[in-house]
């Protein structure tokens, strides 16, 4: 898009030029609280004027880091209690991918197909797209690809699996929503054949799809949840949170076998609590719940213009269905020069995501949603 960005704002970027865009896709899912939140701007002041970095993460104890994993042990489904700080989504699904090894002491990991984890070694060898893996190959060499939302294949789950990862709404693969029951049968195959089951909520986690976790819509809780994105407030911040059990395995033989020096910054930590409080405290998984059905109810109503064909989603992640690359390059190109930012996604070419802060006012999305319809009538049929 090449917007250069001079400041943003709740819900708009404001180019050198002083032009504003309204921002429908949160840095792709990041900023949930709006840009420079005021909760979040202070408590990095705050956390600045303390101290930046001490010690390789885990050395000291950083207030941040306690108090931040505290809150997640609260919040998090019982009875994943324990938070192993990262950098990004990527080196927590690394963490997760090793915890689950050397936890069951087994090899082979499952994953879908169109699924997205990150592009470092072991998290791109569990990605479902082979056109992303090809040029890099070879990779992990012990995973197996499954249909995603394919009750049938999970049979093959077996006792040489030691962790089977999944969105449990795919985003980058097309805001995929699994139908009612896929998880919970899932959670039985692996608990059948004692294999992991690591839930990425890199991208629908801290609210986006109405409950605080994904994973709360279909009462399934995973060994392993993985959070990035909008966990750290707008700052880089990874974590895989477990069980007490499962994480001790991390302890010992040897130790320190997953150093990161800046996993956990006490800045990046300062800045998700004070995120995660107000996510808290203003009710936004309800509120996105509440827009998104709304939200989604009327963008139903222009399917039948230029090739969009089909609208679904949980909360404020909303994906909108083309019939054509073109018709979605069009339609996004359109709204861009509306003012308008939508997202796309890397493995479905053909569909638009909608991830929005979770702050969004219903006057902006009566906006975005007029920028919509006459950029559909322009892009034709
Ligand atoms: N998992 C999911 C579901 C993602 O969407 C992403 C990034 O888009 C990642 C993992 C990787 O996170 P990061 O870019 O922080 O490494």
């Amino acid at each position: 898009m090449g917007i250069e960005v001079a400041r943003a704002q709740g819900c708009r970027i404001i180019d050198g030029d002083g032009r504003e865009y309204l921002d429908l896709i949160s840095g792709i899912g990041v900023a949930s609280l709006g840009h420079a939140h005021p909760a979040v701007v202070e408590a990095v002041k705050d956390q600045v004027d303390r101290y930046l970095h001490t010690m390789v993460y885990g050395e000291y104890i950083q207030e941040p880091q306690v108090r931040l994993a505290e809150k997640l042990a609260q919040v998090a489904p019982h009875p994943l209690s324990v938070t192993y700080f990262t950098n990004s989504g990527a080196e927590a699904v690394e963490g997760a991918l090793k915890t689950a090894r050397k936890y069951t002491g087994r090899s082979r990991f499952v994953s879908f197909l169109g699924s997205f984890h990150g592009d470092t070694f072991g998290a791109l060898s569990v990605g479902g797209n082979p056109v992303y893996r090809a040029p890099f190959e070879p990779l992990l060499p012990t995973v197996t690809f499954l249909p995603f939302d394919d009750f049938e294949a999970l049979a093959t789950i077996d006792e040489t699996v030691a962790a089977v990862i999944i969105e449990p709404i795919q985003g980058e693969g097309g805001v995929r929503i699994p139908n009612s029951g896929f998880l919970a049968r899932l959670r039985q195959r692996c608990d059948e054949v004692g294999a992991l089951l690591i839930f990425d909520e890199v991208i629908t986690g801290f609210g986006r799809t109405g409950r605080l976790f994904a994973c709360a819509h279909w009462s399934v809780v995973p060994d392993i949840l993985v959070l990035a994105k909008a966990l750290g407030g707008g700052l880089p911040l990874g974590a895989f949170v477990s069980t007490p059990e499962i994480m001790e395995i991390l302890t010992h033989d040897p130790p320190l076998a997953h150093v990161t020096t800046f996993g956990g910054h006490p800045v990046s930590c300062a800045a998700g609590l004070a995120s995660l409080e107000v996510i808290l405290s203003e009710r936004l998984p309800q509120r996105a719940q509440a827009q998104g059905e709304d939200f989604v109810q009327q963008l139903r109503a222009l399917r039948g213009q230029g090739g969009f064909t089909a609208v679904r989603g949980r909360g404020l992640l909303i994906g909108m269905e083309f019939s054509s690359s073109e018709a979605t390059k069009s339609f996004v190109q359109h709204c861009f020069t509306a003012g308008v930012i939508l997202g796309w996604t890397l493995h479905r070419d053909t569909v638009v995501r909608l991830a929005p802060p979770l702050i969004i006012s219903p006057e902006e999305i009566d906006h975005a949603l007029t920028v919509m319809q006459e950029a559909l009538q322009k892009t034709g049929t």
